[in-house]
């Protein structure tokens, strides 16, 4: 059962749950109850960075926040796939647990063997000769070879096993679609939205992709741990700059990608602009020695999706109009091509 609390706690939790749900404009129903008892329980901490993010952005949760939150960090935890995964790691366990005792017992019986042909070396009763000995020691040597590697065989498949179940675990936590140094969605998730939203339709949507300007200089001067700061800090920017305008996630070490929704090319510009000029003005110090660590820059692509295209073609584009940021000195905003075949 997900739910473990006993009746007290959760009458507990319920007395938490309804001021909580009675501060948000989204229904009382079950997806919001869900929401907030989970974020009161304590158990699950993706839900509750997630919740304590947009809380930031908006104090008031609208049923769509509600529906994305349930979505991405209840619905995910499904309990029958963490019950049937429970079962099969299991399983698991028990055949590991199998193949090992019997690569033990084999091992035991080679030594007790390697034992008999020393006390058969030590015979020189002419009963045998050495090569009879060699012969034989061969023999059954290349037998536990073939047996140990036969139990390698049957463990490396464990382990991969091991890790497809780790991955899908990751999965259902939700753990899988978030970046747990900014919080945004990582790669797959933004995928995995971008699968659901191509579903409907990318109309009038358009995608920023923004990527950090000489990082790589970031970090060599001042260190990972300070560059990973102003990736969150970068994180931070978006954030406040998209507020609830569509994901926000976090593709690649330095790279991110913004999809708006119902945002023209004009709109998205402006937005861009907003948020280039807000990473270049935000001063980010050395914690350590109150050294600034010089202006942080990004630049940005630009797309909008043309008529029936489709998610990859647009990112295409978003991905070429970066580069001629890039090329044209960085610290500035591109919009792509239009897409082709679309009318002028
Ligand atoms: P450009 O202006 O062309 O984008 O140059 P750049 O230096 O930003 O780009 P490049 O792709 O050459 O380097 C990106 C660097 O980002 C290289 C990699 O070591 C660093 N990086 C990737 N992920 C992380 C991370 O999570 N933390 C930190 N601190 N650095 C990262
Ligand atoms: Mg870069
Ligand atoms: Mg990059």
């Amino acid at each position: 059962m997900r739910y473990k609390e006993t009746r007290e706690q959760s009458a507990e939790l319920l007395r938490m749950v309804l001021p909580l749900m009675a501060r948000h404009s989204a229904g009382f129903h079950p997806l919001s109850y869900s929401v907030w008892y989970e974020y009161a329980a304590g158990f699950n901490p993706a839900l509750r960075a997630a919740v304590d993010a947009r809380l930031l952005q908006a104090p008031v949760l609208s049923d769509r926040d509600i529906e994305e939150l349930f979505d991405a960090h209840v619905a995910m935890r499904d309990i029958d796939s963490s019950a049937r995964m429970r079962a099969q790691i299991a399983r698991m366990i028990d055949h590991v647990d199998g193949v090992a005792v019997d690569a033990g017992h084999e091992v035991q019986h080679y030594g007790n063997e390697l034992d008999g042909y020393r006390d058969r070396l030590r015979d020189d009763s002419g009963k045998e000769s050495v090569g009879q000995v060699v012969e034989s020691l061969i023999g059954e040597t290349t037998r536990v070879r073939v047996k140990t590697g036969i139990y390698h065989e049957h463990l490396k498949k464990s382990s991969e096993e091991v890790e497809r179940l780790r991955g899908e675990l990751e999965l259902v936590q939700g753990l899988a679609l978030t970046d747990p140094m900014t919080g945004l969605l990582n790669r797959r998730g933004f995928d995995y939205q971008m699968q659901r939203i191509s579903h409907g339709s990318l109309r009038g949507c358009t995608l920023l992709i923004v990527d950090i300007d000489h990082f790589k200089a970031i970090n060599d001067a001042h260190g990972h741990l300070l560059g990973d700061k102003v990736i969150v800090a970068v994180a931070n920017v978006l954030r406040s700059c998209i507020g609830e305008r569509g994901p926000i996630a976090r593709i690649g070490g330095e790279e991110f990608a913004v999809l708006l929704s119902h945002t023209s090319s004009a709109g998205g510009v402006e937005l861009a602009e907003r948020i280039r000029a807000a990473v270049e003005h935000g001063k980010i110090r050395r914690a350590d020695t109150e050294e600034s660590i010089g202006n942080v820059t990004v630049s940005l692509g630009l797309a909008t999706c043309g008529e029936n295209e489709q998610f990859e073609a647009m990112n295409a584009r978003a991905d070429r109009a970066l580069y001629q940021s890039k090329a044209a000195g960085r610290n500035r905003v591109t919009v792509a091509e239009r897409a082709s075949g679309a009318v002028a």
